[in-house]
This record gives structure tokens, C-alpha cells and sequence, in this order.
């Protein structure tokens, strides 16, 4: 049992983690300004003996936690495009300042820290798949600067604490996950084709929808980052579903899952837009011994009923 403290705790993916680590008996501060998340993904949580929220803006420091820390996982930050285009600044700081803070928070009580860094790294990626080791290619200046350079940075400064102060560091590097607690309108592929099948709407394509994605259940994705959380792994560990699909194969699956007509419209492709992007998991699969087993099929099943029901549509 350990007693941890997450960043992100009110997210999408920092959610499912809550129920993980309470589920295997960790005791669980989240820490949440709700700018992109929403307390109702952890509203079955309260009255949990091991769980307590905390609101707070992590970049402007963290909030005092109390008692003993065995691990920090910094999950804040904006994450969908449309988030992080939205709040650049905040993202850039949430992957500097709230990052240091994270780092400081381990730091001083000798605790294991994780960053929530991503795919994105690899920026739009010359190499493919991507293995760790590729250094990615990113624009600096581009739109999705602000989010990509935040998590380099974020690495950066990991591996710095790591270096100078010793602290005990997980570097993992998250591909495009989905599921139920996404905000529906958070302008994801994965969320905006279910909306817009389920409400009988046109599915909008971005450019030509030949680009690829890998897509990760949630449910996979979790049981990779306590892996790694665990493993003996400094990272970076890429954990993600290799299986890839362009938008338009995601498209025609959400159209025959869901039952729906609605017609694909194409839409102006978005400055920057990475044109494939598929993980190398052979560093989680052999040194972790994890992979997904969820296929973008169970997936996408297992989130309709959470879609329909945010839509009002039950
Ligand atoms: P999300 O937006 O649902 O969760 C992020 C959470 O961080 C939200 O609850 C938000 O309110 C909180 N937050 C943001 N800035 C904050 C701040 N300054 N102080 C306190 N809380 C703050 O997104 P998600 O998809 O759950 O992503 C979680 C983490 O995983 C992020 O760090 C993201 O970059 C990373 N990630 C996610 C994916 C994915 O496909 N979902 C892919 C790569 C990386
Ligand atoms: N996309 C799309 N239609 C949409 C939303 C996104 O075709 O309604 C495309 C987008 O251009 C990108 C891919 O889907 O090529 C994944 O986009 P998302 O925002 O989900 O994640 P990211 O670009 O961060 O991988």
C-alpha cells in the first residue's frame, strides 16, 4: 500500500487511475483545478476512506498534502487539441512550473515520481513506428508548440531531477487513449465521430482522413502506467495500442458500431497535424511484460453506452 498523489486526479485518464490505485489499496490525493476535467468523474469516489480531492492550480505550486508521499503523478494538463489550443499558456505552465512543483513534492519526501509525457513528443514523426529513442520531429513554434514543447520539457526537467537530485523518476509516453469519462465535446477523433454518429450528424474528416493514430482503451492504457509505475523502468516507456487506423477506417467502424447514416464531410486539415503515428511497444512487452489486449472494436463498444448516456440519448 502507498499513499499517492496525482495531478490530473479529475481527468480522463487520471480518473480511471484513481479507481486503480484504490482498487489495489493505495491511498489516493488528487489534485484538480477542473479546467479541462470535471468532479463528476470522481464523484463515485467520495466517501472513499483512501481518497481525497484537492482544487488547485498546480502550476502556481502545490497544495499542502500532509503525511507521507511514496509516489507524485503529474497528469495535469490540457490534452485534446482543441484544449490545449484554447489554453496555451496554462499548458505551457502546467508543464513547467506545475511540473517542478510535482518534482519538488517528490523530491522532499523521497518519493517515486511519474510524468504523464506523449506521443506528441515524436511531433509529426519521420520515423515509423516510433520507438523511444526516436528524438521526434517537432515545430517549435507551431500551433501545438505549446503542448508538445510543455512535455519535452516536462521530460527535460524529470530527467534533470533525476540527474541532480537523485529522485526516482518514470518517464511514460502516452498514445491517443479514449473511453468512457472523455469529455464529449473535447474535439478528439474518438469523441467527436461518436457524437456526431450518435446524434445522426455528419462525421467530419480532417483533410483527406488517410492520416493514422493508434488508439488505446483506457483500461489497457491504466494497467500499462501501473506497470511502469512499479517496473524497473526509468523510461521513457511508450504505452499505447499499436493497432493503426486512419480516420476514415475510424469512421466507417464508429458508423457500423453505432448503427448510424450520417454522411463523412471533410473539413480543413489542422496546422501541424501529425500524419501517422503508431507506438513501439517492445520495450513495455519485454521489460514490463505488458500489452494491450483491447481491441479499437471492444473498445469503441464498451464507450458507446458512456456517449449515449452523456448525450442524453438513454
Ligand atoms: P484531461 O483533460 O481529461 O485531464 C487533465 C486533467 O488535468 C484535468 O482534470 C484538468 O482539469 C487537470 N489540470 C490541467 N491543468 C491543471 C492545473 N494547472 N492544475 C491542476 N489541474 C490541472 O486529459 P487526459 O486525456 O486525461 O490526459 C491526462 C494526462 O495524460 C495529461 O497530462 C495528458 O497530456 C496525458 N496524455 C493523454 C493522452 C490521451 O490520449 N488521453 C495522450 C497523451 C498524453
Ligand atoms: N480528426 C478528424 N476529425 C475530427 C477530429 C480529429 O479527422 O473531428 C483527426 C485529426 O486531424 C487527427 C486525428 O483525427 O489527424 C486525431 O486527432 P485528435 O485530436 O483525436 O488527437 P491528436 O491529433 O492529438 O492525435
Amino acid at each position: 500500500m502507498a499513499r499517492v498523489v496525482l495531478t490530473g486526479g479529475a481527468g480522463f485518464v487520471g480518473s480511471h487511475l484513481c479507481d486503480a490505485l484504490l482498487a489495489r489499496g493505495d491511498e489516493v490525493v488528487a489534485i484538480d483545478n477542473f479546467c479541462t476535467g470535471r468532479k463528476a468523474n470522481v464523484a463515485h469516489l467520495d466517501g472513499h476512506d483512501g481518497f481525497r480531492l484537492l482544487e488547485a492550480d498546480v502550476s502556481a505550486g502545490l497544495p499542502d498534502v500532509g503525511g507521507p508521499v511514496d509516489a507524485v503523478l503529474h497528469f495535469a494538463s490540457p490534452a485534446s487539441p482543441k484544449d490545449y489550443l484554447a489554453l496555451p499558456v496554462e499548458t505551457l505552465l502546467v508543464g513547467s512550473a506545475g511540473t517542478h512543483a510535482a518534482l519538488e513534492l517528490a523530491r522532499t519526501h523521497g518519493a517515486r515520481f511519474m510524468i504523464a509525457s506523449t506521443s506528441e513528443v515524436y511531433g509529426d514523426p519521420l520515423v515509423h513506428p516510433q520507438p523511444e529513442g526516436y528524438w521526434g520531429n517537432v515545430n517549435s513554434v507551431g500551433p501545438r508548440s505549446c503542448y508538445d514543447e510543455a512535455k519535452r520539457y516536462a521530460e527535460a526537467a524529470t530527467m534533470a531531477y533525476h540527474r541532480a537530485h537523485g529522485v526516482d523518476v518514470r518517464v511514460l509516453r502516452i498514445f491517443n487513449t479514449y473511453g468512457p469519462r472523455m469529455q464529449v465535446d473535447d474535439g478528439r477523433v474518438v469523441s467527436n465521430f461518436l457524437t456526431q454518429a450518435l446524434r445522426g450528424v455528419p462525421l467530419t474528416i480532417y483533410g483527406d482522413g488517410t492520416q493514422t493514430r493508434s488508439f488505446c482503451y483506457v483500461a489497457d492504457e491504466v494497467a500499462g502506467i501501473l506497470a511502469l509505475l512499479d517496473g524497473p523502468l526509468i523510461g521513457p516507456v511508450n504505452i499505447g495500442n499499436p493497432g493503426e487506423f486512419t480516420m476514415l477506417e475510424l469512421a466507417t467502424l464508429v458508423l457500423e458500431l453505432t448503427g448510424s447514416s450520417s454522411p463523412l464531410v471533410h473539413e480543413p486539415l489542422p496546422t501541424d497535424d501529425p500524419k501517422q503515428r503508431r507506438p513501439d511497444i517492445g520495450v513495455a512487452r519485454d521489460t514490463l511484460g505488458w500489452e494491450p489486449t483491447i481491441s479499437l472494436r471492444e473498445g469503441l463498444e464498451r464507450s458507446i453506452p458512456y456517449f449515449r448516456t452523456e448525450l442524453g440519448l438513454d
